[in-house]
C-alpha cells in the first residue's frame, strides 16, 4: 500500500488524509467542492501546528505531510493509481452506492475499496461492485489524527486477504483497528446509540436535566462527556439517522428514537454545528451552556 485515495474533504476525510499524509502514503483527496478540499488543507495545516506545538511533530513534518497530499475534484482523475480507497463522503445511501459504481470502474482491479460509513451496510454497497471481495468498512472515529480506534468492518463478501491488509494498514498509521461484522451499526454505534437515545427519553420523561444526566454519567461511569453532549457533538441528525438503521435492520422497538430527538431535528437544532441541541454554542467559547429550552 503506498496509495491513498480519500473520497470527500469533510470532518472526517481531511482528518483521514493527514494521518496517511503524515505515516508517508501518497494521498489523493477528492471532493466535489473546491472549497471544501481549500478548507481541508487549511484544516490539516492548523492540526499539523497544534501537534508541533504540544512538540508530537517536527517543523519538517509540516512540509512533508502536506507534501503528500494532492487534491482532485473528479473521483476519475484521482483514483487512477490507488492501492486503496477510503470513502468518507456524506452519509447517504444513494450518494455512496453511485460513488462505489464509479469507483469500481476508475481504479485499478486489485484495489481495496473501503468506506468510513456510520451506518450503511458494507454488503449492500459492496454489492454495487464487481469486486465485493475487496470492499470493507474503515470506521476511524472523529477526531481522527487523535483517536486510536479504526473499527473494521467486513462485508459478507470481504476477503480474509483484503481484512489481513487493512487491518495492518490501519496498524502502520499508529491506529488499534477492531475486526467487526457487517451487522446494523456495526458494534459502535449499535452500542453507542441506544445509550444516547436513552439518556434523551431520561431527559423528555423528566427524570433529570441535562447537565445531571452528563454528570452522573461522566463521574459514575467515568464517560470523557456525558451522552448528550457527545449527541450534540456527533450531530443529533446523524444520532437519529442511525438509530432509525438500526430499528429498520433488527426491526426492534427498542431502537425507536425518543420524539424529542426526533423533534429537535426536525426544528433543525442538531447540535454544537448548528449552535444549539442539548446545549447552546458560541463561537469562539468553549462553556457548557445548557440550551435555554432544557434550563430550570
Ligand atoms: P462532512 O459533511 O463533513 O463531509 C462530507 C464531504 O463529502 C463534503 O465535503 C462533501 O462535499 C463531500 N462529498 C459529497 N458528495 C461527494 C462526491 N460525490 N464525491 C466526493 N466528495 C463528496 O461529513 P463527515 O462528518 O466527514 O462524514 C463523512 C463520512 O464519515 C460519513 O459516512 C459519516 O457517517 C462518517 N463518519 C462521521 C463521523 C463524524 O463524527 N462526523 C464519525 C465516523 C464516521
Amino acid at each position: 500500500m503506498k496509495n491513498i485515495s480519500v473520497i470527500g474533504s469533510g470532518t472526517m476525510g481531511n482528518g483521514i488524509a493527514h494521518v496517511f499524509a503524515q505515516c508517508g502514503y501518497n494521498v489523493s483527496l477528492i471532493d466535489v467542492r473546491e472549497e471544501a478540499l481549500k478548507n481541508a488543507l487549511d484544516t490539516i495545516a492548523k492540526n499539523v501546528d497544534r501537534q508541533i506545538a504540544k512538540g508530537a511533530l517536527k517543523e519538517e513534518d509540516k512540509t512533508k505531510t502536506l507534501g503528500n497530499i494532492k487534491t482532485f475534484t473528479k473521483i476519475a482523475d484521482g483514483v487512477k493509481a490507488a492501492d486503496l480507497v477510503v470513502e468518507a463522503a456524506t452519509e447517504n445511501v444513494e450518494l455512496k452506492l453511485n460513488i462505489f459504481r464509479e469507483l469500481d470502474a476508475a481504479a485499478p482491479a486489485n484495489c481495496i475499496l473501503s468506506s468510513n460509513t456510520s451506518s450503511i451496510s458494507i454488503t449492500k454497497i459492496a454489492a454495487v461492485t464487481k469486486r465485493a471481495d475487496k470492499v470493507i468498512g474503515m470506521h476511524f472515529m472523529n477526531p481522527v489524527p487523535v483517536m486510536k480506534l479504526v473499527e473494521v468492518i467486513r462485508g459478507y463478501s470481504t476477503s480474509d486477504e483484503v481484512t489481513q491488509l487493512v487491518m495492518h494498514t490501519s496498524k502502520a498509521l499508529g491506529k488499534i483497528p477492531v475486526e467487526v461484522n457487517d451487522y446494523p451499526g456495526f458494534v459502535a454505534n449499535k452500542i453507542l446509540m441506544p445509550m444516547i437515545n436513552e439518556a434523551i427519553i431520561t431527559l423528555h420523561e423528566g427524570t433529570a436535566g441535562v447537565e445531571e444526566i452528563d454528570t452522573v454519567m461522566k463521574l459514575g461511569m467515568a464517560h470523557p462527556m456525558g451522552p448528550l453532549q457527545l449527541a450534540d457533538f456527533i450531530g443529533l441528525d446523524v444520532c437519529l439517522a442511525i438509530l432509525r438503521v438500526l430499528q429498520d435492520g433488527y426491526g426492534n422497538p427498542k431502537y425507536a428514537p425518543c420524539p424529542l430527538l426526533v423533534n429537535m431535528v426536525m426544528a433543525g437544532h442538531l447540535g454544537a454545528k448548528t449552535g444549539k441541541g442539548f446545549y447552546q454554542y458560541t463561537a469562539g467559547s468553549k462553556d457548557l451552556v445548557v440550551a435555554d429550552r432544557f434550563k430550570k
